[in-house]
């Protein structure tokens, strides 16, 4: 890849901080790939793609750095789950042998597997040595009668978020647009189906299955989901949708901007976490293929839906009302999920934007107002002090924040992609509340807190004459 052309992606002109004065998304810093390098970033944007054999071309130790490290869900087929690598040793690299190696990794796992297309991915020992990784994908894909892809994001290029971007550049080169989709069938209840995409949702936890029924309802068909339980058939088709939500603000920003560009395809930034996200995204679809009864329906469903979700919501606000929160997460989710604890009445009392685009940041002041801390430094030590300076009740962070949490006694959730429940949707909005509430309430706090007997010189021996 040349350096012209990621200077191109760092320089995204979809994210609007591009458009002033000072331009350019955050430039990598030393010690950024400790967050995830570009590989890793690259992979875990495609890994959900159930039925491609995902192919680590590098040593061992990068396949290791990454795979399956997303908690996404595949409703069928499960071929993404088996890790896939040339195991490059220095012997392959001294003789030279990293592009045979290749070959023959896509012509097994071919044989092996019959995947769909097999994805290559470059990394920095393979970019070093000069492996013509795409030259390899091309001789392969012509023996074995399959797409290979080559996805060229060594980890050196830069930072997590440049991986995503890479990959879907991989995808609008290489996949997207390379075949139709099946008619749309005819609707028992004679409506119209519309056809649209998903950019960005990774359905976590299958959290994405508490949200299709709606689209279902509506009429929506899912060209595809990039790349949450997507299949490659999919991916190929996704020019033909009407719409675009980009779900994840950050990654794949640049895959929407382009299929604007190249196929007329209007897009909008939104979000699954909360009651009223769920509500505007369903709303934007509806504005943006501009069917005056697709936006009845889409308000009926809406309101519908919004009662059933307040319902449900009531017993928990109760249990939740005033309670502070430190969220500590990036991107999209550093707002997403403060509207959602928002909802709940919850406050919150301070935001992790380590990851967060100048546009994350602007919709944070909005929801929180313009004192709103914003904390970049996600140390232990500087996380607690700011939970214990702010009297927060809870921790909400992604996992690698667990022991932390657990370190400190203080209430937990996992919030990113590692996480076991799905809290996307008007559905997943009560799950999110339940947990927030069973972790918060949960005995062990009170015991773990209360000095041990024997600091309280009680031995809990139970003596005898
Ligand atoms: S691609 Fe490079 S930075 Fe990323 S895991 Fe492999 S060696 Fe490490």
């Amino acid at each position: 890849m040349k350096a012209s052309e990621i200077q191109a992606l760092l320089d995204e002109p979809a994210c609007s901080h591009n458009t002033k004065e000072k331009s350019g998304c955050s430039k990598p810093k030393p010690g950024a790939t400790a967050g995830g390098c570009s590989f890793d970033g690259a992979q875990i944007a495609l890994l959900p793609i159930a039925d491609v054999a995902h192919i680590v071309h590098g040593p061992i130790a990068c396949a290791g750095s990454s795979w399956d490290n997303r908690g996404t869900r595949s409703s069928g087929v499960t071929l993404y789950k088996i890790g896939m690598t040339t195991d490059l040793s220095e012997t392959d690299v001294v003789m030279g042998r990293g592009e045979k190696r290749l070959f023959h990794a896509i012509k097994q796992a071919v044989d092996s597997y019959a995947p769909k297309a097999v994805f290559v991915y470059n990394t920095c020992v393979t970019a070093l040595i000069g492996d013509d990784v795409e030259a390899v994908c091309k001789a392969a894909s012509e023996r074995v009668g399959i797409p290979v892809v080559p996805v060229d994001a060594a980890g050196f290029y830069g930072t997590k978020n440049l991986g995503n971007r890479l990959a879907g550049e991989a995808m609008f080169k290489y996949v997207i647009g390379t075949a139709e989709p099946a008619p749309a069938k005819p609707r028992a209840d004679g409506l119209p189906t519309y056809d649209v995409n998903l950019i960005g949702e990774y359905n976590i936890a299958g959290e994405f299955w508490h949200v299709a029924p709606l689209f279902d309802e509506l009429g929506l068909r899912i060209l595809c989901t990039l790349s949450g339980d997507a299949r490659f058939h999919e991916v190929q088709t996704m020019h033909r949708a009407k719409v675009n939500m980009v779900v994840c603000a950050k990654a794949l920003l640049n895959v929407a901007r382009k299929m604007q560009e190249t196929y007329g395809q209007p897009f909008f930034e939104g979000s699954f976490y909360g009651v009223q996200d769920v509500s505007n995204a369903l709303r934007d679809f509806a504005r943006l293929i501009g069917d005056p009864d697709l936006i009845a329906r889409t308000e009926a469903v809406i309101t519908r839906e919004e009662a059933k979700a307040h319902a449900a919501l009531e017993p928990w606000r109760a249990r939740l009302k005033d309670k502070r929160v430190l969220l500590y997460t990036g991107g999209v989710k550093s707002w997403s999920i403060v509207s959602a604890l928002q909802d709940l009445g919850m406050k919150v009392v301070a935001t992790g934007t380590k990851k967060s685009t100048e546009e994350d940041k602007a919709r944070i002041r909005e929801l929180m107002g313009e004192d709103t801390k914003m904390i970049d430094d996600g140390s232990p030590k500087a996380l607690l002090s700011t939970y214990h300076e702010y009297r927060a009740d809870i921790l909400i962070a992604g996992g690698r924040n667990l022991y932390t949490a657990l370190k400190a006694r203080i209430p937990f959730l996992d919030i990113n992609q590692e996480r076991e429940f799905g809290y996307a949707g008007y559905a997943g909005m009560s799950e999110l509340a339940r947990q927030l509430a069973l972790s918060m309430e949960s005995p062990v706090w009170t015991a773990v807190r209360k000095p041990a007997p024997w600091a309280q010189g009680v031995s809990g021996a139970v003596l005898t004459a």
